[in-house]
């Protein structure tokens, strides 16, 4: 979904994490809490994704201009970039999975500021820097390898899933659990299933319509054509 912005895909063939194996340590729990080197590289990296600058593109536009035009949706997302809500989206519309990257929070008290607020003491000198509230580790709002998802959010999604008429899965290898198998649900549960995907998924044969197409030009064609009479 968001490729077209220039969000890099982590996971696939061409992803950062294939590139630089040491990369996904800045992204395990375990490592970021133990090692400060780890955390220094880690806000360097969200800074650096920041200073991408990403835009929603049309795909996201198309989503948030079908919620507005007055039929219902939901967006379950696997992607902390925040381009839906940049895009139009209510903020309590869409469902997190993995958290936000436009928010921090802190491992001790909990607390959640702004990103931006944290890049710039970042930028300002503070490699690490701490919680202003109780001086405990600051984080992305993202979830972690090592870390569970927020059980709220995936028993909301799998509410939407469950209750949906139509279920479009997007850009989704549909293969990392528990979020594929909210497609199987939506399915199991009376709505259509439709996949747009490159490749071909484990859930195809459940689909009433598979798209191969680019995201970029699909997903707005298709939403063009479900929206509520
Ligand atoms: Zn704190």
């Amino acid at each position: 979904m968001s490729t077209d912005s220039g969000i890099p895909d982590y996971r696939g063939p061409q992803g950062l994490w294939r590139r630089d194996p040491d990369a996904e340590k800045l992204v395990t729990y375990s490592y970021y809490m133990a090692d400060p080197e780890i955390r220094r590289r880690s806000w360097l990296m969200r800074a650096e994704i920041g200073a991408l600058g990403a835009r929603p593109n049309a795909a996201h536009l198309a989503v948030a201009e079908l919620e507005r035009s007055g039929t219902p949706v939901r967006v379950i997302t696997q992607n902390v970039d925040g381009l839906h809500q940049l895009a139009g989206m209510p903020d309590r519309k869409v469902f997190e999975l993995h958290g936000s990257a436009r928010s921090v929070v802190c491992t001790a008290c909990h607390a959640r500021s702004d990103m931006d607020e944290a890049l710039a003491r970042v930028a300002a000198g503070e490699p690490d820097p701490a919680c202003l509230a109780c001086g405990g580790i600051l984080k992305s709002a993202t979830v972690m390898f090592g870390q569970r998802l927020d059980p709220e959010v995936m028993g909301q999604a799998i509410a939407v899933a469950k209750g949906c008429r139509v279920f479009i899965a997007v850009g989704s290898t549909l293969q990392v659990q528990p979020a594929a198998s909210l497609a199987g649900m939506a399915a199991e549960s009376g709505a259509r299933l439709i996949i747009v995907n490159a490749e071909e998924t484990p859930y195809d044969a459940l689909a009433d319509k598979i798209v191969r197409e680019p995201i970029g030009t699909a997903l707005p064609a298709l939403l063009a054509g479900i929206a509520a009479p």
